[in-house]
């Protein structure tokens, strides 16, 4: 009996991550963060979409990552920035976040003899966020071994693929729909199609666009 851990957050990502897990593995759980975010509907989202997945969710309270640095994803009074002049990573930027994520998961999963961990991170459309890529996953993965005398294998599906092949996977998955109804992205907490406008719906439905159409031309 394999079992898997996914980190899981209700968006685009981590659902098709779900789902591919549920294909690869006989038993999958997930967890999601309370972090401070400003759309506590993403939670919902993924409460809600775990539920029809049969997979057993559980929630950790962790708001006070953001207490700690600023940035417009969990500061109410911060605007999302829409486009940026430089190279530096965008204000959506949470510090640390994902390295929090995956240490609490291998505390979880360790806890209950999971080795197996998935997350959605990925380089291909890589937006200046330095805990997506690989390097730091490879990084991160031999320090949890060592931090916890455990072997985990942290798994990144999604790692070398742009948002138009991440639709494919879905599709390919039977959750294409799931995924354009039911998922929030959007950096506003709008679900399915989003605002349509912050650089995350942007970036979504230019993906669904470029799928749909080579679907269509075969
Ligand atoms: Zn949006």
């Amino acid at each position: 009996m394999t079992k898997a851990l996914v980190v899981y957050s209700g968006g685009q990502d981590s659902t098709t991550c779900l789902f591919w897990a549920k294909q690869k593995f006989d038993e999958v759980f997930a967890i999601s963060f309370n972090y401070g975010q400003r759309h506590l509907v993403e939670l919902s989202a993924a409460k809600k979409i775990a539920e029809q997945a049969s997979v057993p969710l559980t929630i950790f309270n962790i708001d006070l990552l953001s207490s700690i640095s600023h940035n417009s994803l969990t500061d109410q009074n911060m605007e999302v920035e829409f486009d940026q002049s430089d190279d530096s990573p965008p204000n959506t930027l949470v510090e640390g976040r994902n390295m929090i994520f995956l240490t609490y998961a291998a505390i979880f999963a360790k806890a209950n003899s999971i080795h197996d961990i998935i997350t959605g991170v990925g380089q291909a459309d890589y937006s200046g966020y330095p805990d997506c890529r690989n390097e730091f996953i490879l990084s991160l993965n031999q320090t949890l071994n060592l931090s916890m005398d455990y072997q985990y294998k942290i798994h990144t599906p999604l790692m070398w693929l742009d948002k138009t092949e991440i639709w494919k996977l879905a599709d390919d998955l039977g959750i294409i729909d799931l995924i354009m109804y039911q998922t929030i992205t959007c950096y506003h907490g709008v679900p399915g199609e989003g605002c349509g406008t912050c650089p995350s719906c942007k970036l979504r439905n230019r993906g669904l666009l470029n799928y749909l159409k080579s679907r269509e031309d075969g």
